[in-house]
């Protein structure tokens, strides 16, 4: 699997950037979460200050990746489109006192260090954003789980006007 490795907290103070693409093959997690393994994910990463000075990671992730509709076992294509600030602590201590001193849901605190692989963030960011339980809006068989000809159950189609 692939490794992006740098120093986080001096990614951050040199307000470095890196961008590049990773297979969903290289990112095995989340490719056991898909069809077919195939496809990529583009990322980039910028370093800078959060206002409180502590190190801060923003990340953005676009791709496309084919998922398991959980209603018709095909496949269905997922737009992956995130865009994530990390404010780097230099331990879980600090991790949980800056979660405190921030209080900020739209921030993710995590533990930094000089070996930060960016792959694994990007990875888990993915990870976060796919739907529980992913299912076409129509699946393209017309729904082949029901028997042709008979209508839907009063409980089915409950179920679809929830949706
Ligand atoms: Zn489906």
């Amino acid at each position: 699997m692939s490794q992006v490795i740098v120093d986080g907290f001096a990614f951050c103070r040199q307000a470095e950037q890196r961008e590049g693409s990773a297979a969903i093959a290289e990112l095995p997690r989340l490719a056991a979460e898909t069809f077919n393994q195939q496809g990529a994910v583009h990322w980039s990463f910028r370093g800078g200050r959060h206002p409180k000075d502590y190190a801060q990671l923003n990340m953005a992730v676009t791709g496309d990746v084919a998922l398991v509709c959980q209603r018709c076992l095909l496949p269905m294509s997922h737009a992956i489109d995130t865009q994530t600030r990390l404010v780097l602590a230099h331990d879980e201590q600090e991790a949980d006192a800056i979660e405190q001193t921030l209080d900020d849901d739209a921030i993710d605190v995590i533990v930094g260090s000089a070996t930060l692989d960016l792959m694994q963030l990007v990875e888990d960011e993915v990870l976060l954003s796919l739907p529980l339980s992913p299912r076409h809006p129509t699946c393209p068989d017309g729904g082949a789980a029901h028997t042709p000809g008979k209508p839907d159950s009063p409980f089915a189609v409950l179920q679809k006007l929830k949706k």
